[in-house]
């Protein structure tokens, strides 16, 4: 026996339309890649979203096919994710800080059929024009008077011109759920990188589940500037629970430095901020030695790479603000998990406590967690025990797109990460499982490693890794750049390990480097640190 519920699609449309109806007049503010501030409501955003959703049908581009994005945080982004979207096309997120090859052979894979660019990237699009042959549009995101100062890039249409002739009404299709809604490939360090297909209803779902208190925990009353790129994994999927929700969007632009992003949040009473450990980092590098405050920030969430305990207990103790640490992935929409304290957990000590926050937290609603040893045990939950961590849920990657192959096994996705989980179900990542350092069969956690030289106050940037040894396998080495103020000695941060991890974990050298080279999406890139190491050889 079925239930007798309505079977209503779960639609960006709807979100759109929610948030038009609802919070008409509630502030989308963005710095513009021109510079100055803008303002609008979401209410001006549906409208316009409607318009582009006319546009894509004056030019015949059909339901399915892709529009693909190479654009900052900004509010024509956020009307392409609603206007693309809503109208059945797939919404496609292109990383600009990719290789040119790299970039174009996505496109050429995605088959995209309009390339809508922010002018700061007319120089990466006219690179590649004469080679995406798919690409039967190309929509500059400014005005015509904007695109005519511009001569690199030919055959462009100005955004606003595109877009102005169109009503500002327009009936949203009645879509499938399952339908396609956006696309974001993953930044792979081997192979071609691989596509994500999302759904309206992974998405949907994903908003639900983001929003909820002892995650994000979005309401009406929040003011939240997602400093993670509307390219990255759909900027965590904040666009959607921030119209589901009716939040003030505050969204950066190309500015993301210490001193503008501070300006911002100031400036626009942000109350809830999301972004990876190096922004913050510079955030606090701004804001630390300046004595400044936040007047209204209350949240930050930070992921995407581990968040250095070092961070967190700055955020709270000089800044009173909360970090909340998540995990997640391009194949999981992306949130895996947030960490949030349980109601017993409130009258722990503060120790107590920050040796639970510092893990990447509790599973959500949507995701399930499991870890698996080497023999492809279930292991158990008792916070000591690693595994490879596997997933499943309505919101993880089945297969990826135009791969004919299942990505599951046994219905779960392998994540490549490696954690354990505490019977309370707080998860810790300790690695991913190619970087993880096996010294005489035991595993030592570089990220472990790499927490503790970032909290020494020499430390800017530290990386962790395996360096084959005779007798022991791997050793780990910490590859690390120094605070220019600071005058630190091998000897000094060795020393600062010997209260902090059993003996046999502490790094056999330190290796002082100029700078370390960051991913796409502003992740250590492990495989070029080992690059640069080739001719190293570990001290006797
Ligand atoms: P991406 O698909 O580019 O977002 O990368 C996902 C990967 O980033 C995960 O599989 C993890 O290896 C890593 N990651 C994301 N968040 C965290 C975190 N909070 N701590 C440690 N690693 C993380």
């Amino acid at each position: 026996m079925f239930g007798l519920m309505q079977k209503h699609s779960l639609l960006i449309s709807d979100l759109i339309e929610f948030a038009q109806l609802n919070h008409a007049d509630t502030e989308i503010i963005s710095r513009r890649v021109e510079k100055d501030i803008h303002r609008t409501t979401w209410a001006q955003v549906a409208h316009r979203s409607k318009q582009i959703a006319h546009a894509l049908d004056a030019a015949a581009v059909a339901t399915g096919e892709r529009v693909a994005t190479l654009a900052w945080n900004g509010y024509r982004h956020l009307e392409l994710y609603f206007g693309v979207s809503g109208s059945g096309r797939v919404l496609h997120t292109l990383n600009p800080r990719l290789h040119v090859d790299q970039m174009t052979w996505i496109i050429n894979h995605a088959e995209d059929h309009v390339l809508c660019f922010d002018m700061s990237f007319a120089p990466i699009v006219a690179q590649i024009q004469s080679r995406c042959p798919t690409v039967k549009h190309w929509i500059a995101l400014c005005d015509a008077q904007t695109l005519a100062q511009s001569p690199e890039v030919s055959e462009c249409v100005p955004y606003e011109s595109w877009i102005a002739p169109h009503s500002e009404e327009y009936i949203w299709p009645e879509l499938d759920e399952n339908t396609a809604s956006s696309l974001c490939y993953t930044s792979g360090t081997t192979g071609h990188p691989k596509g994500a297909l999302y759904s309206h209803r992974s998405t949907v779902l994903h908003a639900f589940g983001i929003a909820l208190p002892d995650v994000m925990n979005f309401s009406a009353k929040d003011s939240v500037l997602p400093v993670v790129p509307m390219f990255h994994v759909n900027a965590w999927g904040i666009p959607y629970a921030a119209a589901m929700v009716g939040v003030k969007l505050v969204l950066p632009g190309p500015a993301l430095d210490g001193e503008s992003v501070y300006e911002l949040i100031e400036q626009e009473k942000v109350t809830f901020a999301a972004g990876v450990p190096t922004v913050w980092q510079m955030l606090l590098n701004h804001v630390t030695p300046k004595g400044l405050r936040f007047k209204h920030l209350k949240r930050t969430v930070i992921g995407g790479s581990a968040c250095p305990p070092s961070m967190i207990s700055a955020f709270k103790n000089n800044f009173g603000v909360e970090v909340l640490h998540a995990w997640g992935m391009t194949e999981l929409s992306p949130l895996g998990s947030l960490c949030t304290l349980k109601n017993k957990h409130l009258n722990w000590s503060e120790d107590e406590q920050m040796a639970l926050l510092v893990k990447q937290g509790r599973t959500i609603f949507g995701v399930e967690m499991k870890i698996v040893g080497d023999q492809g045990q279930t292991q158990p939950h008792d916070g000591k025990t690693f595994g490879d961590l596997y997933v499943k849920g309505p919101w993880v990657i089945e297969r990826y797109f135009k791969d004919p192959h299942t990505a599951l096994k046994d219905g779960w996705f392998a994540t490549g990460d490696v954690a354990t989980i505490d019977a309370e179900g707080f998860m810790l990542i300790t690695d991913r499982s190619k970087d993880v350092i096996k010294s005489g069969g035991e595993w030592i956690s570089s990220i472990e490693l790499e927490n503790i030289a970032v909290a020494h106050p020499g430390v800017a940037m530290a990386a962790c890794i395996g360096m084959p040894h005779p007798k022991w396998d791997e050793r780990p080495v910490v590859v690390v750049v120094k605070r220019p103020e600071f005058d630190l000695s091998k000897e000094a941060l060795l020393n600062f390990y010997h209260d902090k991890v059993a003996k046999w974990q502490i790094p056999d050298d330190v290796i002082f480097v100029d700078s370390i080279p960051l991913g796409a999406t502003g992740k250590m890139l492990k495989t070029r640190i080992r690059e640069m190491l080739v001719d190293y050889r570990l001290p006797d």
